[in-house]
């Protein structure tokens, strides 16, 4: 007689990884955008709908979306691969070029999917740690390489949930050392200094050939998390690869289509960005003049670690008040910390305003 079997061992070790989706009116836990993609973009996919052919399959090697990537990137489509949310896309490198025997490196704390994807890809993970100011040691990370030839190492920049890019003279290091992928996850991006896009062009260039991978996402500056759309530029044999390990029509009509019409809309995409940057310089002040430690950051959300009181009672007494941030306080190498998402004005206000009396 059939029954269900025990699930595969690995799995059940493996630790998911949930935002907590409670009711809470100011919901500042998940890096989300807190503004709406344009009103016309909605008018324009709402057109675009009405010509799908419900019926066919989608465009398997969703070209326009690429191309118009590949456009606004100045690569190629052929360097371009898109799939549902960045989180796919890691998925799809690591069943690609990760797997049983296979390494990949991270430095914690990073973004927990990093090393949760490599479980579920049957990937051995090495973590490397950071320093006291959360920043990966150049010299660490090159003997990591040397010692574990990883063919997958991470780079989160800006960092989630710490907050900082990595310096370009990190990245340049770790690219000439790594034995093979280094995978720059720029979910943030947008909001930073710098991104290792610009290692692909001028002298000593990660161009064609080149490990260099850059993961990007339509899910916080394009404010388009509800749509799962991310994306890759890479070297078209790492697009490929990609391509191979993925299921086939895994890119939705719609996904596609709301990608495309969304890049029509760069310039409100940086409005939107500059916003939320002059508000991180608000929350980071309102935080300075509370008993938090805070970290600086690139992205668009600040760690902070409270002083007078524990994290966990913190958290609960944010979400008596209705204020939603993550409690990251059992996360590895991050003790009594919380991270908040940078919301609109009104939300940062709310924010403070209930940190203060949470930790009073
Ligand atoms: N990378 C990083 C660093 C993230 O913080 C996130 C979202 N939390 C993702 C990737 C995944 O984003 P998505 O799958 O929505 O594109």
């Amino acid at each position: 007689m059939s029954a269900v079997p025990p699930r595969r061992a690995d799995l059940s070790a493996l630790d998911g990884y949930h935002s907590p989706q409670v009711a809470a009116t100011v919901r500042l836990n998940a890096n989300e955008s807190p503004f709406p993609p344009p009103e016309s973009w909605r008018d324009d996919l709402a057109g675009a709908v009405e010509r799908i052919e419900f019926n066919r399959y989608p465009d398997r090697s969703a070209a326009a979306l690429r191309s118009a990537l590949g456009e606004l990137h100045g690569v190629g489509a052929d360097e371009v691969f898109c799939a549902n949310g960045s989180n796919e896309v890691l998925q799809s490198l690591l069943l690609a070029y990760g797997g049983p025997g296979r390494r990949a490196l991270l430095f914690e704390p990073t973004y927990t999917l990093h090393a949760h994807i490599c479980g579920l890809t049957g990937t051995e993970v090495v973590a490397g740690r950071r320093d006291a100011g959360f920043r990966v040691e150049e010299s660490e990370a090159l003997r990591l390489l040397a010692e574990t030839a990883p063919t997958v190492t991470f780079l989160c920049s800006p960092n989630n949930p710490t907050g900082r890019a990595e310096p370009a003279g990190l990245v340049r290091s770790v690219l000439e050392h790594a034995p093979g992928l280094v995978v720059v996850d720029e979910a943030y991006g947008q909001f930073a200094p710098w991104s290792a896009l610009s290692l692909r062009e001028g002298p000593g260039a990660a161009g064609p050939g080149s490990g260099l991978v850059v993961v990007r996402t339509f899910s916080k500056t394009w404010s388009m998390a509800a749509s799962r759309l991310g994306y890759l530029v890479a070297d078209r044999e790492v697009v490929g690869a990609c391509e191979a390990a993925t299921l086939p029509y895994h890119l939705s009509a719609l996904s596609q289509a709301a990608g495309v019409l969304a890049l029509r809309y760069t310039a409100e995409m940086e409005a939107r960005v500059a916003l939320i940057a002059e508000e991180r310089g608000r929350v980071a002040a309102g935080l300075a003049a509370l008993p938090v430690e805070s970290w600086p950051s690139d992205a668009n959300f600040i760690l902070f670690r409270p002083l007078s009181k524990p994290a966990d009672g913190v958290w609960r007494a944010l979400l008596e008040r209705s204020v939603l941030v993550r409690n990251c306080a059992s996360w590895a190498g991050l003790p009594g910390c919380l991270r908040v998402t940078v919301g609109t004005p009104s939300e940062n206000n709310r924010f403070l305003e209930a940190l203060e009396e949470s930790l009073r």
